[in-house]
C-alpha cells in the first residue's frame, strides 16, 4: 500500500510529457562565455545571464580564488553568528554606493533576498499588488508573507490604480512588488508612474532589478537610474548571479530597511552567510561595472545590432523589449522545442521558454558584451533558414 502514495508521480510526469512541458538539464563543460561547449558541441551562447562577460572573467576568478585561500571555501554560520566577514561589508558598501542608497545587505541568493524583502515588510493584516509576470521569487515571497495577494495586469498602471482606490482602505500597509526588467519578456515596468501610484495611494514599492544591475542605467545601477528616480524611497533588490558573474542576491534602501531585515528576513537571519569566493568575486565585479562602462555600451551595440537584424525577419513575433533580453513567441509549445532543437543542432544555444514558467511559449536569447558580430550575425542566418 505505501507504494501506492507515490504513484501519482509518474502519472504527472506523464502528464508533463504529454503537454510538451517536460524539462531535463543539459551539461555545459568547461568556462563561461560568449560561446560554450554544450553536450560536446561548440554553440554560440545566447542563453546566460551573464551579460557583462563577467563570470568567466579572470580578475574574479583571481578574486575568488584568493578569497578561498585567505578565508577559506566555507562562511561557517549565518550572518549574526560566526558567518560574518569584512569582505560581506566591503560588498554591502560597494552596492549601497552603485545603487546611491543608504545601505545594502547581501543574501545568499536573489531568489532569498525577495522572500526575505517582501515577508519581513508585510504580513496579515496587509495587502502586496504584484504585476502579473513578475518572477517566482517575488510570487512565493508574496504567498509566504501572509498578507492579501492581488495581481494586477502586465504593466497595466491604470489597472493597478483602480484596484488600489477599491481595496486600500481595506488594509494596513500596501507593498507594490513588480520586476524592472521582466525576465522572459525583456520589457520594462512603468517605473516612474509606479512611484506615483505608491504615493498617491501611501504604498511601499519594490523592484527587482535582477536583470538591469550592470546593463541599464548611466552608471549600470540599473532601472531605477535609468528613469532618473534614484533619490526616490524604495526597496530594490537584485542579484549578484546575473550581469555580476557571481552568486548571491541583495537589498538596497534606507539604513532603517536594512536594519530592519537584519533582524527580520528569516531568509537571512537563518541561513549561512554568502560564501567568501562569491562575495569577493561579486565584489570585483561591481569594480568593474564602475570602471569599464564600455562593456555595457558595447553590450547595448550587441542589442541594437540584433534587432537591427531581426527586423528582416517579419515571420518572426518578436515581444517588446528595452533589455539584453529578447523572445520571440511560438504557436505551441511543441513549435518551441522544436525549433529550440533546430537552433542547437545550427550551433546556437538559445532555449525554449514553456509554461508554465511563461503563459505563451518561446525562445529567449540573451546578449552579452563578449558577443562577436559574426555570433549575432550567425543567429540571424539561422533562424532565416528555419521554415
Ligand atoms: C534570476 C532572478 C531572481 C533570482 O536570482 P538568483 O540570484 O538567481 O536566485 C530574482 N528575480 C528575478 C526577476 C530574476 O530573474
Amino acid at each position: 500500500m505505501t507504494d501506492d502514495c507515490y504513484a501519482w508521480l509518474e502519472q504527472s510526469l506523464k502528464t508533463i510529457h504529454r503537454a510538451d512541458w517536460y524539462r531535463s538539464v543539459q551539461t555545459i563543460h568547461g568556462g563561461a562565455g560568449a560561446t560554450v561547449v554544450l553536450q560536446g558541441n561548440e554553440v554560440i551562447n545566447f542563453a546566460s545571464n551573464d551579460y557583462l562577460g563577467l563570470a568567466g572573467d579572470d580578475r574574479l576568478i583571481q578574486a575568488a580564488t584568493t578569497a578561498i585561500q585567505d578565508f577559506g571555501t566555507g562562511s561557517t554560520g549565518s550572518r549574526l553568528l560566526s558567518g560574518h566577514r569584512e569582505l560581506h561589508c566591503d560588498l554591502e558598501t560597494a552596492i549601497a554606493e552603485l545603487k546611491t542608497t543608504e545601505d545594502a545587505l547581501v543574501f545568499s541568493s536573489g531568489y532569498l533576498a525577495n522572500l526575505g524583502a517582501v515577508t519581513a515588510v508585510v504580513g496579515k493584516r496587509d495587502v502586496i499588488l504584484s504585476d502579473e509576470y513578475n518572477h517566482s521569487s517575488l510570487k512565493n515571497g508574496a504567498i509566504l508573507s501572509g498578507a492579501a495577494v492581488v495581481e494586477y495586469p502586465h504593466c497595466d498602471a491604470a489597472a493597478l490604480k483602480s484596484k488600489l482606490e477599491e481595496i486600500r482602505q481595506n488594509y494596513r500597509r500596501c507593498l507594490i512588488i513588480t520586476d524592472s526588467v521582466f525576465s522572459m519578456d525583456g520589457d520594462l515596468c512603468p517605473l516612474p508612474t509606479l512611484l506615483d501610484i505608491a504615493e498617491e495611494f501611501s504604498c511601499m514599492l519594490l523592484v527587482d532589478e535582477a536583470h538591469a544591475t550592470g546593463v541599464l542605467g548611466e552608471t549600470g545601477a540599473g532601472c531605477v537610474e535609468y528613469f532618473g528616480c534614484t533619490s526616490k524611497q524604495l526597496i530594490q533588490v537584485g542579484t549578484l548571479s546575473k550581469a555580476l558573474g557571481s552568486l548571491g542576491g541583495y537589498v538596497a534602501g534606507s539604513t532603517a530597511l536594512i536594519d530592519f531585515l537584519r533582524n527580520r528576513a528569516p531568509s537571512w537571519i537563518y541561513t549561512t552567510a554568502l560564501s567568501p569566493s562569491d562575495t569577493a568575486a561579486a565584489l570585483q565585479a561591481i569594480k568593474i561595472v564602475k570602471e569599464e562602462p564600455h562593456r555595457r555600451s558595447q553590450l547595448w551595440k550587441n542589442i541594437n545590432y540584433l534587432k537591427d537584424l531581426m527586423s528582416d525577419l517579419p515571420n518572426l513575433k518578436i515581444l517588446p523589449s528595452e533589455s539584453a533580453i529578447i523572445c520571440f513567441q511560438l504557436a505551441s509549445a511543441a513549435q518551441a522545442l522544436k525549433i529550440g532543437n533546430y537552433l542547437k543542432e545550427s550551433g546556437i544555444f538559445a532555449p525554449a521558454i514553456r509554461p508554465p514558467t511563461v503563459p505563451t511559449s518561446r525562445i529567449r536569447i540573451s546578449l552579452m558584451a563578449t558577443h562577436q558580430p559574426s555570433h549575432i550575425e550567425k543567429l540571424v542566418e539561422v533562424l532565416k533558414n528555419f521554415n
